[in-house]
C-alpha cells in the first residue's frame, strides 16, 4: 500500500524556477544584463556575428585555419559570409567519440527593403519593404522602426547603415488608419487588414526647393542619403537594409524578471549557447557553438542550416586532427536551440496546458515540432531525451517538456531536422516567449539563464 507521498512522487512536475531554484533567481538577473547589452547591439544577423566574433577575440579565440592541427583546450571560430558564427574549443577526447554542438540562430523576422524602395505619394517619402520570416503585419504600423544594414556602391565598396538607434537619430514608422475611417478596414480578417504592400516605411515629408522639379521628396531623400553614404538609388539594388524596431531591450515587470526585446528568437538562444562555448575550458568533447542564418525563412541559402557551412567546418575540423567525419558524427550530440512558445493565458484557447511550455518554468524541450502529425520534423529518439534530461538534472537545471500548442492550429519547424539528416543525434531546446515573432517578444530571465545553464553542461559533459 503506498501512501498519497510516495503517489504523488510519481508524478511529472512542470514547476517554475521560484519554487524549484530560488538560488538562481539572482544570477539570472546578472546574466541577463549581459543579454540585453547584446540584443541591443544585434539587431540584424550581421550585427550579431559581429558583436559575437568581438566576444570570441576579447576570449582568445583565434581564426581557424583549415589544416592546422589543434591541441585540446585550443579555441578556434570562423565566420561565414559576416552572417554566420562557428566556434570551437578542441576536446580531449578523440573527435571519433564525438563532439557537443550547440546551435541557435541569429535571424529574426523583420522587414527588408525591397531592391528599388523609395517612392513618393502626395508629398511623402516612403521605403517599401518585403517582410522577412512569420509576421503578423499589423503588429507593425505605428511603432518606431530602425534602418540597420549594408550598401554595396558602384566601385564595390561597402558601407554600413544605421539610423534609428541613437537618441538624437530620427526614427521611421508604418502608418495606420484613424479609428474614424476604419470601418471597412474592420470589417477585414486580421491577416489582411495590413497588407504586405501596405508596409511601408514613413522616411521623409520635405521636398527640395526647384517647384518646377516632379518628386521633389524623392529627390531629397536620395540627395541626402547621397550625401551621408555616397549611395545612388542604384545601389539600393545591392544592399541588405532590414526595418527593425528602434526601441531597446527593457525589464518587464514590477519585479523585472522578465526583458522584452525585439529578436529574441532566437537572440534568446544564441547569446546563451555562445557565453557557454567561450566560458568552457578543456572539454571533454569538442564543443561547437554554430549561430546560424535564414531559419526564420527555411534555413535555405548559403548562410542557411540547409547549406553545408556548418558540415564543411565540422569535416575540416576533423581532418585538422587526423579523425573520421562520419564516424565523428555518429557519435556527437546537437542541442538544437529555438524558442519555444510561451503558454499564454490571454490567448489558453490556443494551447493544451498538460503539454505548453511556460515562461518562468525553465528551459524547454521540444522532442519533436513539425505540423500535420509531425510532419517536416526532427524527432529525438527517447535515448537522446533521457541522455539530455537526465544531464539536466544532475546539474541543477530547471526543464519542462511540451508542444507549440493545439495540434491543428498551425506548428512550425527548426533546424533540427538539418543536423540530424547528417546522421547526428538532435534535440530540440529553447526558451519560452510571449508574443513570439512580434515586435516586442518578452521571455523570463530564469529561463535564458537555465538555457544557458544548459549549453554549460552539455559543453562540460565528459560522459
Ligand atoms: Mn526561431
Ligand atoms: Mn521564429
Amino acid at each position: 500500500m503506498q501512501t498519497t507521498e510516495q503517489l504523488k512522487a510519481l508524478l511529472y512536475k512542470n514547476e517554475t524556477v521560484a519554487d524549484t531554484a530560488p538560488e538562481a533567481l539572482a544570477a539570472a538577473q546578472e546574466f541577463c544584463e549581459g543579454y540585453k547589452t547584446f540584443l541591443d547591439n544585434a539587431k540584424t544577423e550581421r550585427e550579431a556575428t559581429a558583436y559575437s566574433e568581438k566576444l570570441l577575440l576579447d576570449a582568445g579565440y583565434r581564426a581557424f585555419v583549415p589544416g592546422q592541427k589543434l591541441e585540446p583546450g585550443a579555441k578556434v571560430y570562423a565566420i561565414n559570409r559576416h552572417k554566420c558564427v562557428l566556434a570551437a574549443t578542441i576536446g580531449t577526447k578523440p573527435l571519433e567519440q564525438g563532439f557537443h554542438l550547440n546551435i541557435a540562430h541569429i535571424d529574426s523576422p523583420r522587414l527588408d527593403l525591397r531592391p528599388v524602395p523609395v517612392f513618393e505619394k502626395e508629398g511623402l517619402g516612403y521605403l517599401r519593404t518585403h517582410y522577412y520570416g512569420g509576421v503578423r503585419k499589423y503588429q507593425w504600423p505605428t511603432i518606431p522602426l530602425a534602418l540597420h544594414g549594408v550598401i554595396c556602391r558602384a566601385d564595390g565598396s561597402k558601407v554600413e547603415v544605421c539610423i534609428g538607434e541613437n537618441e538624437n537619430d530620427p526614427v521611421f514608422c508604418i502608418t495606420d488608419l484613424l479609428p474614424h475611417l476604419s470601418a471597412k478596414q474592420n470589417e477585414k480578417k486580421l491577416s489582411e487588414g495590413i497588407a504586405a504592400e501596405d508596409l511601408n516605411v514613413l522616411i521623409a515629408s520635405q521636398p527640395i526647393a526647384d517647384k518646377e522639379a516632379e518628386k521633389r521628396v524623392k529627390l531629397n531623400i536620395l540627395g541626402m542619403l547621397h550625401e551621408a553614404y555616397g549611395i545612388t538609388e542604384r545601389d539600393f539594388t545591392r544592399a541588405e537594409i532590414e526595418v527593425v524596431p528602434a526601441f531597446k531591450a527593457r525589464d518587464i515587470g514590477l519585479d523585472r524578471a522578465m526583458i522584452g526585446a525585439y529578436g529574441h528568437d532566437d537572440r534568446v538562444d544564441a547569446y546563451p549557447a555562445l557565453m557557454a562555448e567561450i566560458g568552457v575550458q578543456a572539454p571533454a568533447y569538442t564543443t561547437v557553438c554554430v549561430l546560424t542564418d535564414k531559419e526564420e525563412t527555411g534555413s535555405d541559402g548559403v548562410t542557411g542550416l540547409n547549406s553545408m557551412y556548418t558540415f564543411h567546418f565540422l569535416q575540416q575540423l576533423c581532418a585538422a586532427q587526423g579523425a573520421d567525419y562520419i564516424t565523428a558524427c555518429k557519435a556527437a550530440k546537437c542541442l538544437s536551440a529555438d524558442v519555444t512558445a510561451a503558454y499564454d493565458p490571454t490567448f489558453a484557447d490556443a494551447f493544451e496546458p498538460d503539454n505548453a511550455t511556460y515562461a518562468g518554468r525553465g528551459v524547454a524541450i521540444y522532442k519533436y515540432t513539425g505540423s500535420r502529425g509531425k510532419s517536416g520534423t526532427n524527432d529525438a529518439p527517447a535515448e537522446l531525451v533521457s541522455y539530455l534530461t537526465r544531464l539536466m538534472d544532475r546539474s541543477g537545471v530547471v526543464w519542462q517538456i511540451g508542444e507549440m500548442g493545439k495540434l491543428d492550429l498551425g506548428g512550425g519547424g527548426t533546424v533540427a531536422k538539418y543536423v540530424a539528416n547528417q546522421d547526428i543525434d538532435t534535440i530540440d531546446i529553447g526558451v519560452p516567449v510571449l508574443s513570439m515573432h512580434a515586435p516586442f517578444e518578452v521571455v523570463s530571465k530564469a529561463d535564458v539563464y537555465m538555457a544557458y545553464r544548459t549549453f554549460k553542461a552539455f559543453c562540460e559533459d565528459a560522459d
